[in-house]
């Protein structure tokens, strides 16, 4: 074995064998095959990272290929938002972008080859009495009666069945392979169904389409894939594909299997994801909870916090759950680096510097990032009206409380120090504001000697934008959701908290610049991005991407 390749997952592993041995004269093309019926989600995202860094790293290429077969379901929006998404993740297929519908004259006039050849056969009985003869994994099939048809009479049928003289479901192509096999996918399987639905790529051309077994195999083979990459689900299908590029005497591109990505909290599948749309249970499918790339980008994870997080879980054959935390890890590690540091206040609290004149206003400079100085700064108002956080006060704070309580001192992040004198009440007898004094002597470091535990984060009330805010949560409140008992209910595994929008928070001016493509930390209170959908230019909205630390593991378990 190559050594570089020791210590790698089995797919390189194997596909520097083949690069090493000279196979398909040491090229690596490989594809990454979505069909188009839905947004794609994180689990795809771990089949395009190794379909599209396999390709780069062997110097070859990756095709965008859209398995679009079945056009009652495909649409050209989700086209689009695929080929978004995998260029938001950072990769390019430049002029390779195939469509699985050019080869319907190909596959076409495949299945009369087969046909021709006495190994494909039409059948007149429905689906239902298909499935009834296809037997069970412990018996055999049946054969049908239209089985032993003549070839001529195949080809003629074929030939009608495309000229639309029959209804959908009236008949069927299926491959002549074997009921007895225990392979339920070589039993006879269908390659051609009818459908009068115009398809979003080739209009009314056709009233006939392949499944999709009878197309993936053979497009891999006319775009000289070399390396088909796909997950575990699909290797019972695989002697079925083999069967067809032998019988047709096509380029045998390989096919590998790997685990699915199984993510805790959430579900990935198209069809449930599907389902949470059009229950409208999610706003769509990029709601800021969903884990579909649209989502995820619009809650303001970075592409590279996704592309690590397909590199850390890696590549294998064992199906496994992968922690939500180790995703909300990957997006911390990557916005603690970049994303620029700024002052909000999500619920406030009215505080009046007492000792501080009225008409008076200072600017103090501080760091966008306390790490990066090429990161720059940004000037801070202070006033004598500010806003601070109602958890930084308590009325009757324990020792450990290092934050605000009445006679207490505080330091206020990039400014003073100060102190509580007096607690000021609504009628109700909630608190309606505190009045502090400051300590013109604290400003940046504190004086030899003085010394204040807590610090927390500020807006100067005549300088502070107001904003929304959404905190999200898991969408599902147990890990596995439709398990066991719940598979037909999944939909009671929902979260009914799982989002929370704070109306009147208060953020520094410098927000106003913020663009969906780059999130903010606000400091202590987590990372957070700009909505544009929902943004006016009155309100600006903004998604809490990500806590600050993982929090939600100590407080549920
Ligand atoms: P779903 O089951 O969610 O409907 P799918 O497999 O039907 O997904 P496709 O559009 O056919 O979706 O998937 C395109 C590619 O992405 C396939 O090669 C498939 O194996 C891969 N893929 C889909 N889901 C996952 C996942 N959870 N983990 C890894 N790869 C995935
Ligand atoms: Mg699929």
């Amino acid at each position: 074995m190559n050594t570089e390749a020791a210590g790698k997952d089995f797919i390189r592993q194997i596909i520097a064998t083949d690069v090493g041995a000279g196979k398909n004269a040491g090229q690596v093309i490989t594809r990454f095959p979505p069909e188009p019926n839905g947004f794609l989600h994180i689990g795809h995202a771990k089949a395009i990272c190794l379909n599209f860094n396999v390709a780069q790293e062997f110097g070859g290429r990756c095709h965008l290929r859209f398995d679009d077969t079945n056009p009652v379901k495909e649409e050209v929006l989700y086209a689009d938002a695929i080929r978004d998404d995998v260029a938001w993740l950072g990769f390019s297929w430049g002029k390779h972008e195939f469509y699985a519908s050019d080869y319907f004259d190909d596959l076409y006039h495949m299945a009369l080859k087969l046909i021709e050849a006495g190994l494909a056969y039409i059948d007149d009985l429905s689906a239902e009495q298909i499935r009834a003869l296809r037997g069970t994994l412990t018996e055999p099939g049946q054969n049908s009666p239209h089985r032993d048809r003549s070839v001529k009479e195949n080809l003629e049928l074929f030939q009608r069945m495309r000229a639309g003289e029959f209804g959908n479901g009236e008949r069927v192509l299926r491959a002549k392979i074997d009921m007895s096999s225990p392979n339920m996918n070589m039993r006879d399987p269908v390659m051609y169904r009818i459908l009068h639905t115009p398809h979003h790529r080739t209009g009314d051309t056709w009233c006939i389409y392949p499944m999709y077994d009878f197309a993936h195999g053979q497009s891999d083979a006319l775009e000289g894939i070399t390396h088909s990459l796909c997950t575990l689900e699909f290797a019972d299908h695989r002697p079925l594909y083999d069967w067809f590029i032998e019988k047709l005497e096509l380029h045998q591109s390989r096919q590998f299997e790997y685990s699915r990505l199984n993510l805790g909290y959430t579900v990935l599948s198209k069809r449930k994801l599907q389902e949470l749309v059009s229950n409208a249970v999610v706003s769509g499918w990029d709601d800021p909870r969903m884990p579909t790339l649209a989502g995820m980008r619009r809650r303001g994870f970075p592409p590279q916090a996704l592309r690590k997080f397909c590199a850390r879980i890696g590549i294998s054959k064992n199906d496994s759950w992968i922690d939500m935390s180790i995703l909300e890890d990957c997006v911390r590690d990557e916005l603690n680096e970049t994303a620029p540091r700024a002052m909000c206040v999500l619920r406030p609290l009215k505080v009046v510097i007492t000792d501080y004149p009225e008409d008076k206003q200072e600017e103090f400079a501080a760091p966008n990032h306390p790490q990066q100085p090429e990161m720059g700064e940004r000037n801070i108002q202070f006033t004598r009206e500010l806003f601070i956080e109602q958890d930084d006060f308590m009325l009757e704070p324990p020792s450990k409380f290092f934050r605000l309580g009445p006679g207490r001192e505080v330091r206020l992040r990039n400014g003073y120090v100060i102190k509580c004198e007096e607690v000021v009440y609504n009628d109700d007898g909630s608190i309606k504001e505190l009045r502090c004094t400051h300590d013109p002597a604290t400003l940046g470091a504190a004086p030899e000697g003085r010394k204040v535990k807590g610090v927390i984060h500020w807006v100067s009330a005549a300088h502070a934008v107001k904003i929304r805010v959404h905190l999200y949560d898991r969408l599902f409140q147990v890990e596995t959701p439709g398990a066991g008992a719940h598979a037909e209910n999944w939909l009671e595994d929902l979260n009914p908290d799982s989002i929370e929008t704070l109306e009147g928070c208060l953020a520094e001016p410098c927000i106003s610049e913020a663009t969906p493509a780059q999130a903010y930390q606000f400091e202590r209170c987590g990372y957070f991005c700009l909505d544009a959908h929902q943004s006016t230019a009155e309100l600006p909205v903004f998604n809490r991407t990500v806590t600050l630390r993982d929090s939600w593991v100590k407080v549920n378990k």
